[in-house]
């Protein structure tokens, strides 16, 4: 049995103690006991990791993409040579089930691996002069030293995205990692650390969030900021990032639509959202959330999602045939109490689950809720649970349009047998992502990332690699 292990910070190539001795307490949400904790860093500890951060990023920037490739691969292998450790990690601090934690730690390598080969086609252009004696050529250079701030629903994905893209283009890179599930991205880190990145190009800080991200977005040091969480922070800190004119990526809050259309094949329906619509017990922020079945469809629909739901075995993550952990914390549980009991009162059915289950950790039993009202909140707040909220329409022209009602266009979700229904909805809805006939799968090579309210910049493809550099045109009289 792997034992947690307390987690302290990252600076300047060593695992540190805040210099106050500071600490935050970590609990696991399936039993709500304390683990362990985490140190928290002060103003001294982050001018340290700034300062070794500048530094850092003059080293980095000097090594060749193959090298830097090299050792980030390294890095891939380390994350999979340790996969069941920082699995335990993951799901004793936050939850999931272990199976789902193994898949996080094994779909990291696989990030990491990918970003270090695109970091080697990073190649700038040739630009034909207008005068035969001048050269004139676009240069990409490394934005500089970057500050990441990323949340607790996947502690390892949500920090390797950011880490690869800047570590691949020679940028130095200081994380504020969740407090509430701190070892697993350290365990990221250490495999990193342990590769042979250099001395002051990572930086692991924890503490008060707020602190930290007005401090390091303000620090002239710092040119790029990234932040992965909801929309109302992101606005918060998309404003700070203006104000001190730094680059910024915000990938936030969705309310993902799923249409079901008259044509669907509804078995493969059922089979491809089910899982994802339970992964991580709901808090995920492409999670399918706004279940939109045609009308002719809607009761078979509810029926076979509702068969699955009462064969989910819920329980603590480290137990082998748990499929539906606990939530990550006792605020998700309020909420999701919340959001069933306002759409009860506007009208809507459960159709199985709606309460808290037992009287330890942070359980929620997986719920149907059906013909949900428009104004129930359900249907306009990110829910982020284990809950699946319908209703029905009769023409996709208005399912369209409820889906593009709100201020959110993160991921969407379709299933359909019609090319011209395929055409209609890829032209027609405002989102950075749809998946068609299939549940999300966001690999590392595609674009990640929203419009509208969920943000602007992305996380995937080589326009991840494109947010950590900057361009540089040169032009050169030869004669
Ligand atoms: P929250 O919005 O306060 O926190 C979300 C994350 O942002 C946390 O990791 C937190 O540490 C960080 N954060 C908060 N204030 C910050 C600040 N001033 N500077 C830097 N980082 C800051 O609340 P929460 O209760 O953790 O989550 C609430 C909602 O956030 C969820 O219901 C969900 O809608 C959204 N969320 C989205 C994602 C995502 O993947 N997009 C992840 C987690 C939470």
């Amino acid at each position: 049995m792997t034992k947690y292990i307390n987690t302290n910070l990252f600076i300047d190539g060593q695992w540190c103690e805040a210099e106050s001795r500071r600490t935050i307490d970590v609990f696991n949400p399936a039993s709500g006991e304390k683990i362990g904790f985490v140190s928290y860093a002060g103003i001294e500890d982050l001018e340290r990791c700034v300062k070794a951060s500048v530094d850092g990023f003059a080293r980095w920037r000097k090594v060749p993409a193959v090298e830097r490739a090299a050792t980030m691969r390294k890095a891939a292998a380390l994350m999979r040579e340790r996969v069941q450790e920082i699995a335990c990690f993951l799901t004793m601090e936050q939850g999931k089930p272990i199976l789902e934690a193994r898949t996080e730690v094994l779909g990291a390598a696989d990030i990491i691996e990918w970003f270090a080969d695109e970091g080697r086609r990073v190649y700038g252009r040739i630009v034909p002069p207008r005068n035969i004696d001048v050269q004139q050529m676009v240069i990409q250079e490394p934005v500089g030293p970057v500050a990441a701030f990323t949340p607790w629903n996947f502690p390892i994905t949500q920090v390797v995205r950011k880490l690869c893209g800047a570590l691949a283009t020679g940028c130095s890179f200081i994380v504020k990692a969740p407090e509430e599930t701190p070892a697993s991205p350290a365990a990221l880190i250490r495999a990193f650390a342990d590769a042979g990145v250099p001395r002051g190009v990572l930086g692991l800080v924890y503490g008060n969030p707020t602190e930290i991200s007005k401090f390091l977005i303000s620090h002239p040091a710092i040119r790029k900021v990234t932040f992965t969480g909801s929309t109302s922070v992101g606005k918060h800190l998309a404003s700070l990032a203006g104000l001190h004119m730094k680059r910024a990526t915000m990938e936030l809050g969705g309310h993902a639509p799923v249409i079901i259309a008259e044509d669907a094949d509804l078995e493969l329906a059922v089979k491809s959202l089910s899982a994802a619509k339970f992964r991580n017990a709901g808090q995920v922020c492409i999670s399918p959330t706004r279940f939109l079945v045609h009308n002719s469809l809607r009761d078979d629909f509810a029926d076979a999602l509702v068969k699955y739901v009462e064969a989910l075995r819920m329980g603590d993550g480290l137990i082998e045939t748990t499929t539906l952990g606990p939530l990550a914390n006792a605020r998700r549980v309020m909420a999701i109490k919340s959001l069933v009991s306002n759409a009860r009162q506007a009208g809507a059915k459960v159709a199985t689950g709606g309460e808290v289950s037992g009287d330890r950790g942070n359980f929620f039993a997986p719920t149907v809720l059906l013909d949900v009202p428009l104004d129930a909140e359900i249907f306009n707040q990110e829910p982020f649970g284990p809950i699946v909220a319908m209703r029905g329409f009769d023409s996709l022209d208005e399912a369209v349009e409820e889906a593009n009602r709100l201020p959110y266009g993160l991921a969407s979700y379709a299933f359909t047998k019609s090319v011209r229904n395929v055409h209609m909805l890829s032209q027609s809805l405002e989102v950075g992502m749809l998946w068609v006939n299939q549940p999300a799968a966001a690999w590392p090579e595609m674009p990640f990332g929203g419009v509208k309210d969920s943000g602007y910049g992305s996380e995937g493809g080589p326009e991840a690699l494109q947010a950590y550099l900057t361009q540089k045109s040169v032009s050169v009289m030869c004669s």
